[in-house]
Parts: structure tokens; C-alpha cells; sequence
């Protein structure tokens, strides 16, 4: 997600820090790259040009350019911005306070997965909020999609309307609704039709059902990858229906991230929630700041605390995050951060939330390395004497062969995981250096 335009980002932001002095020439410079960076995203012009003025505006009004760490704060400037464009603070999650069922409208194209996302939404209410959910298929233009909805349905474990061959969509909404009071369900989604175009048939349908309905929620389902098509989608279809908000699909394949970035301010309708994957569970509450954490790659901090509050012992981590501070991170603490990795669901999960662990994630698929990495080194860990772990200077090329044959490894494998400790060791002073997180213990708190 967003990984094009995040690497850019990283090189511009790296350069500004790394000096002590930046003149509003610098600043106009970066802004340039940044502005460059924005488009080939596929941002929505108008957008770039109000975030490129804004932070300029920002960066070279107030004092920051003869702040001690100027480079530091036009980075959080930036950060500032893109929380606002992609939403603002926090998620804004579905407004279902209504006399139940609540009832959340779900429109969109054909093939946007508006009906996974149907599934995938009620499946998140009933798990984060014990909500009790029903599921309607309104769409009888695709012969098979009410179907596939009782389908999902059947792996989401959550109901759906019987299926009755031949009603209408209104009609179906109707049975719908009585059904789901009579069997007292908190919300009732209703999967609409889709069309390949935005048409007035479809927009005629989708009023009628809303009128019936009175939905609590009109969720509008855009494939991201489609870019600046899924704000134009958007835009028309929030001039027709009482769109509430918009949920984008496919974000696990969008390296660019267009359409997240410019929706809010071209549609003004919050992203509520994004699709990364097509299991059920791969649904995500958008939250502006965790998106835009990522995008500048400090990682997704908020995700990583919760699973890592989840998994590790407090007195670990204080203990861990001394040593950092003193600089002594040795092959004993990298051991003990393996196993909580294994832990926490494994190498390819945290890398990507882990600031400074983009380059390691790169080199481990490059590898063609996967969990069972996390075991072998382990192993090789194992295979070393106290001496080695806490001084890995001491382990020469003979000492590296009695390692490798201890664990099982090759010798290339006990180089790659000293490696992986000094890139580790460098990237945790950087995030010191960067003042961003109040050392690991914060992370971990
Ligand atoms: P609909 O025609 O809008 O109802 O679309 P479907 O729900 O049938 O989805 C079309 C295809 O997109 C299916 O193969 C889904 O599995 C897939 N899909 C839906 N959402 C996502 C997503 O967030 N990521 C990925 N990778 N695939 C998705």
C-alpha cells in the first residue's frame, strides 16, 4: 500500500533532516519533489496544489526554518497536511445509534467487490462490536449475486434473507426490514446492484430502495486501483444518492494511492473503511493517521502497539528499551525480539509496520525467505556462546562455521542475520535520532 510514493517521500524527507540548516530555497525545492511525488501517485491536481501550498505556507511563515531541528519539523508539518487530506484525525467509524436494525446501504459498480465488502463489514460488526447483522442481496441483474452473498454469508457466519426467485429490489428491502426486526437484528445490510456505468436506472433503483429503507449508513465500494476513476465514481454518485461514506477496495494492490489520497477533498465523504485482500477479514478501519504514518514510513505504529501490547511481557521491553538507549541492542535482545516476532504473526506482518524495516522486508522477499527465517535464526542464535551473542564482533570465520554447522545453517546464513542485526541497530538510532517514538519503550508501552 502507498509503497511508490512512500519510497519518494522517504528520499526527500531524508535529505531535509540530515541537515542542521534548511533556507526557504531548500524548502521550495522539496516541495517541488513533493509536488512531483503527488502526481505520479495519481493525486487529484487540485489537491496537490492546496497540500503543496499549505505546507509551504506552514514551513516557511512560522519560525521553523531557525528551529534547532527545522528538517524534523516541515517532516511533521507534511504529516499534519496528510492526516487533514486524507480525513482528519482518527476513524470515523459507521454512525448505527438509529431504533434497530440500522440499516447500511451498500452501492457501488459492478466488480468494486461491493458484495465481499458487504460481508466483510457485517463480519466486522458482529466480531469489534457484538453487533447482530443480516445481509440482503438487492441485486437481481447479476444472476448469481445473491448466491454469493448467502455464500459469504455461510463463511462469515452471518444471516442472510432467504433467497426468493424473481422479487424485486424494493420489495426484497421491504421483507428485508420485517424480517430483521421481527428476529431483532442491531443492523440489516443491503447489498445493491451494481451497474458497469453510473446510470439513471441505477440511480433511480438506489433512491427508491433508500426511501424504503432509510438507511442509517449509504456506503459507496470504489476499487482503488482505479485512481482518479474511483473519485470521479464517487463524485457522481454522491450527487444522486445521500452518500455517508466511501470504502476503498484493493488497497493491497495500490503502490500509489491516488484515490485515497485526493477522495475527502474531491467528494468531501470520509473513507471509512479499506479492502486489503480478499479473505473476510482483510478489512481495515481507515484511520487518516495510521495511513499517513505509513506513507511516510514511520510505520504503523498504532497497529504494531496494539499487537505488540498483545504479546510482550512488560519487564521484556523495559529492559529492552534501556539497552537501546545505552546502544547495547545485542544478538541476546535480537533473539528475544525473533520470538516475539514469531509471536506477533510473523516476519512479512511486522516489517511492513516496523519503521526501518522497509529494507529488510525488501531483502527477505528478495531472499525468497519466509517464517521459518524466524527459526532459523533462532538456531543460529542458539548455536553461539554467551560471549558471541552479547559481542557478535567475536565471531570470526571459523567461529561463524561452528555456528553454522551447530544450527544446520550455511555460513551466508549466520552473515545474513548479522547483517540483519546491524541494519536493525542502525534503524533503531535513526528513530532515536528522529526523536519520532520516545525510544522503543514507547512503542511497546
Ligand atoms: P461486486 O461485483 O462489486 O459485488 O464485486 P465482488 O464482491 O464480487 O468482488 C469482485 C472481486 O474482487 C472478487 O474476486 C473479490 O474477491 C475481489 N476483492 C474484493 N475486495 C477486495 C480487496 O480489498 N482486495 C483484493 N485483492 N480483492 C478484493
Amino acid at each position: 500500500m502507498f509503497d511508490n510514493l512512500s519510497d519518494r517521500l522517504g528520499g526527500v524527507f531524508d535529505r531535509l533532516r540530515g541537515r542542521g540548516a534548511l533556507s526557504e530555497a531548500d524548502v521550495r525545492e522539496a516541495m517541488r519533489e513533493v509536488r512531483v511525488a503527488l502526481l505520479e501517485a495519481d493525486v487529484a491536481l487540485p489537491v496537490v496544489r492546496r497540500f503543496i501550498d499549505a505546507v509551504t505556507e506552514k514551513a516557511i511563515g512560522q519560525d521553523v526554518l531557525r528551529s534547532v531541528t527545522p528538517g524534523q519539523q516541515v517532516v511533521k508539518i507534511v504529516d499534519d497536511e496528510l492526516v487533514e487530506m486524507l480525513g482528519g484525525e482518527g476513524h470515523e467509524g459507521l454512525k448505527l445509534d438509529v431504533k434497530p436494525p440500522a440499516v447500511v446501504m451498500m452501492v457501488g459498480l459492478q466488480g468494486s467487490g461491493k458484495t465481499t465488502t458487504t460481508a466483510k463489514i457485517a463480519k466486522y460488526l458482529k466480531e469489534k462490536h457484538g453487533k447482530k447483522a443480516m445481509m440482503a442481496s438487492l441485486d437481481v441483474q447479476r444472476p448469481a449475486a445473491q448466491e454469493q452473498l448467502k455464500v459469504l454469508g455461510e463463511q462469515a457466519d452471518v444471516a442472510t434473507l432467504p433467497i426468493v426467485v424473481g422479487q424485486q429490489p424494493v420489495d426484497i428491502a421491504r421483507r428485508a426490514l420485517e424480517a430483521s426486526r421481527l428476529q431483532s437484528f442491531d443492523v440489516l445490510m443491503l447489498d445493491t446492484a451494481g451497474r458497469l456505468h453510473v446510470d439513471e436506472a441505477l440511480m433511480a433503483e438506489m433512491n427508491a430502495v433508500a426511501q424504503v429503507a432509510s438507511p442509517a449508513e449509504v456506503l459507496l465500494v470504489v476499487d482503488s486501483l482505479t485512481g482518479q476513476d474511483a473519485v470521479n465514481v464517487a463524485q457522481s454518485f454522491s450527487g444522486e444518492v445521500p452518500l455517508t461514506g466511501v470504502v476503498l477496495t484493493r488497497m493491497d494492490g495500490d503502490a500509489r494511492g491516488g484515490a485515497a489520497l485526493s477522495m475527502r477533498h474531491v467528494t468531501g465523504k470520509p473513507i471509512k473503511f479499506a479492502g486489503t485482500g480478499e479473505k473476510l477479514d482483510a478489512l481495515e478501519a481507515f484511520d487518516p493517521k495510521r495511513v499517513a504514518g505509513r506513507i511516510l514510513g514511520m510505520g504503523d505504529v498504532v497497529s504494531l502497539v496494539e499487537k505488540a501490547a498483545a504479546t510482550i511481557k512488560e519487564e521484556d521491553a523495559e529492559a529492552l528499551a534501556k539497552r537501546m538507549a545505552k546502544g547495547q541492542f545485542d544478538l541476546n535482545d535480537l533473539r528475544m525480539q525473533l520470538q516475539q516476532m514469531n509471536q506477533m504473526g510473523g516476519l512479512g506482518m511486522l516489517a511492513g509496520m516496523l519503521p526501518g524495516m522497509k529494507k529488510a522486508k525488501a531483502a527477505l522477499q528478495q531472499s525468497g525467505m519466509d517464517d521459518r527465517v524466524l527459526l532459523h535464526m533462532d538456531a543460529i542464535i542458539g548455536s553461539m556462546t554467551a560471549k558471541e551473542r552479547s559481542n557478535p564482533a567475536l565471531l570470526n570465520a571459523k567461529r561463524k562455521r561452528r555456528v553454522a554447522a551447530g544450527s544446520g545453517t550455511e555460513v551466508q546464513d549466520v552473515n545474513r542475520l548479522l547483517k540483519m542485526h546491524q541494519e536493525m541497530g542502525r534503524a533503531m538510532k535513526q528513530i532515536k535520532k528522529m526523536g519520532g517514538l520516545k525510544g522503543l519503550g514507547a512503542l511497546f508501552g
